[in-house]
C-alpha cells in the first residue's frame, strides 16, 4: 500500500515541530482521537501507540479514571499559586509520592516540566554548596550519551554531540563528560568503566557541586542500558568528594524499566532526583524535583532562607489531581507483571532483528525495545512506512526503538513488534 497524506497546510506553514526544518519540514499526521494504544488520523488511519507520547502515556489515551479526575478538579478549581496557597491534590500527590520515592528523598518542589526539574535541581546543587560553604563548587559533571532537556543548563549536561553544543558556543556553560558507561545492563561489570568519572571527580572535585544522570536506562541521548555497578561507585565517588548525587528519572520513573524507579536496580539513593513525563499518564506537563532533608535544611538554614525558584504553574491542581489519579491507577494494574510480559514479549518478537545485516544490536529492558541500526534512518520514508503499517514509531539517528504503554494488548505489541522488524528489514544502504 502506498499512503498518500495529505499533511495541513496552515500547520505546515506556521507551526514549528520538534527537531525539524521550516521551509522543508519532515511530514506530521494530524490526529484526529486517540484511545488506549490506538491514535487515529483524521483520514480515519489507525495507528498502535509505541511510544506513549515520549514516555508519558503509560495508562493510554483518554482513559476514564484520568479523564474523570481532571474532570472534577476542574469544577474546584483549575489553578491557584502556590506562593502561599496549598491544596489538596498537591499535598495528596506529596503523600503518594513518598511512598513510591527513595526513602531519602524526603522534600517535594513542584515544577512545570522536565527541562525546568533539571534547572531546578541544578539550582539546588549550586545553592546546597553556596550554603555548605563552598561557593566554588558550582559546575556539574555528567556522562556522555546522557539527555536531560533542552533548555540552556539541561542542554548544557546532554550529550554535547547529540545536544549539538557546538551550535550554541561560548554562551554554554562548559561542564565536564565522563564517557558513558560501556558495561552493558545484563553483562558483566568491568571495574576500569568507572575509571574516567573517578579522575574527573579527583580533579575537578573543588568546583563540582555535582553528578547528574540518568539511572541505568539513557533515553533519548543514545537508549543505552548500563551496569548497576557503575551507579554505586559513582554514589561512592559522590560521597567521598562531597558532591550531590542527582539522578533524572524524568524518562525511567513510574514502572518504565521493570522497576517502579530505576535506582531500585542499584539500589543507590540519589540526594536530588527529577521526575517528570509519566507523572501525569501524559495528560498534562508536570515535573517533581524530590530532595533529602539534608539539601532542604542546609539550603534553608543559610541566607536567603529559602530555594530561590518559584514557576507560576508551581504545584498546578489539576496537573496534581491527575498525577494522583495516574499513580494510583498505575499502583492498583499490576504493572510489574505487564511490564514484565512486555519485556518478554519484546525479546522475543525482536531477536530476529538481530541477524538482519542493517541491524548493529538489538536490546529491551522492561517496557523499552531498541534496534539500533548502522546507518541513520531516513526519517520521512521510515515514518511513512510505519504509518502504512498502521503503527506509530518515531526513530532518531540509528534507533529504531517503542516503549509502548503498559496496557497494550499482546496483539497490539505484536503487530508493533513485526512492523519494526519488517521495516528495518527494508534499509536500504
Ligand atoms: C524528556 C526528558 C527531559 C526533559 O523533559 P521535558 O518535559 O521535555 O522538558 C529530561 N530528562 C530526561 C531523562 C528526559 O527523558
Amino acid at each position: 500500500m502506498s499512503y498518500n497524506y495529505q499533511c495541513d497546510t496552515f500547520d505546515r506553514d506556521h507551526l514549528w515541530h520538534p527537531y525539524t526544518s521550516t521551509t522543508n519540514p519532515l511530514p506530521t499526521y494530524k490526529v484526529k482521537s486517540a484511545k488506549g494504544c490506538t491514535i487515529t488520523l483524521d483520514d480515519g488511519t489507525e495507528l498502535i501507540e509505541g511510544m506513549s507520547s515520549w514516555w508519558c502515556a503509560v495508562h493510554g489515551y483518554n482513559h476514564p479514571v484520568l479523564n474523570h479526575a481532571i474532570e472534577e478538579q476542574l469544577h474546584r478549581m483549575s489553578h491557584v499559586m502556590f506562593g502561599g496557597l496549598t491544596h489538596d491534590p498537591a499535598i495528596e500527590l506529596g503523600k503518594l509520592l513518598l511512598k513510591i520515592v527513595p526513602p531519602s528523598m524526603q522534600k517535594i518542589f513542584y515544577a512545570d516540566s522536565g527541562s525546568v526539574a533539571v534547572e531546578v535541581a541544578l539550582k539546588m546543587a549550586v545553592q546546597y554548596q553556596f550554603a555548605k560553604g563552598n561557593p566554588r563548587k558550582n559546575n556539574f559533571v555528567t556522562i556522555r550519551s546522557g539527555y536531560h532537556g533542552d533548555t540552556w543548563n539541561a542542554m548544557s549536561v546532554c550529550d554535547p554531540v547529540t545536544g549539538m553544543h557546538s551550535l550554541f558556543g561560548n554562551a554554554l556553560p562548559v561542564r565536564h563528560f565522563a564517557p558513558a558507561p560501556q558495561s552493558r545492563f545484563h553483562g558483566t561489570w568491568d571495574s576500569t568503566d568507572i575509571e574516567p568519572l573517578k579522575a574527573i571527580i579527583e580533579q575537578h572535585h573543588a568546583e563540582l557541586a555535582g553528578l547528574i544522570l540518568e539511572p541505568i536506562v539513557q533515553g533519548a541521548g543514545g537508549m543505552r542500558f548500563y551496569h548497576p555497578q557503575y551507579l554505586r561507585e559513582a554514589a561512592a565517588l559522590c560521597r567521598r568528594y562531597g558532591l550531590l548525587l542527582i539522578f533524572d528519572e524524568i524518562a525511567t520513573g513510574f514502572g518504565r524499566t521493570g522497576k517502579l524507579f530505576a535506582w531500585e536496580h542499584a539500589g543507590i539513593e540519589p540526594d536530588i532526583m527529577c521526575i517528570g513525563k509519566a507523572l501525569t499518564g501524559g495528560y498534562m506537563t508536570f515535573s517533581a524535583v524530590l530532595a533529602t532533608d539534608e539539601v532542604a535544611t542546609t539550603i534553608s538554614d543559610h541566607e536567603p532562607h529559602a530555594f530561590m525558584h518559584g514557576p507560576t504553574f508551581m504545584g498546578n491542581p489539576l496537573a496534581c489531581s491527575v498525577a494522583c489519579a495516574s499513580i494510583n491507577l498505575l499502583l492498583a494494574s499490576g504493572w510489574q507483571q505487564k511490564v514484565k510480559a512486555i519485556e518478554q514479549q519484546l525479546e522475543e518478537e525482536l531477536a530476529p532483528a538481530r541477524s538482519l545485516p542493517q541491524v548493529a544490536d538489538v536490546r529491551v529492558l522492561g517496557a523499552i525495545g531498541v534496534i539500533e541500526t548502522r546507518q541513520p534512518v531516513d526519517m520521512a520514508w521510515i515514518q511513512r512506512r510505519f504509518v502504512e503499517e498502521g503503527v506509530w514509531v518515531r526513530p532518531f539517528g540509528r534507533l529504531v526503538y517503542v516503549m509502548p504503554p503498559f496496557v497494550i494488548r499482546p496483539a497490539e505489541l505484536h503487530k508493533l513488534t513485526t512492523a519494526l522488524v519488517k521495516i528495518v528489514s527494508e534499509i536500504k544502504n
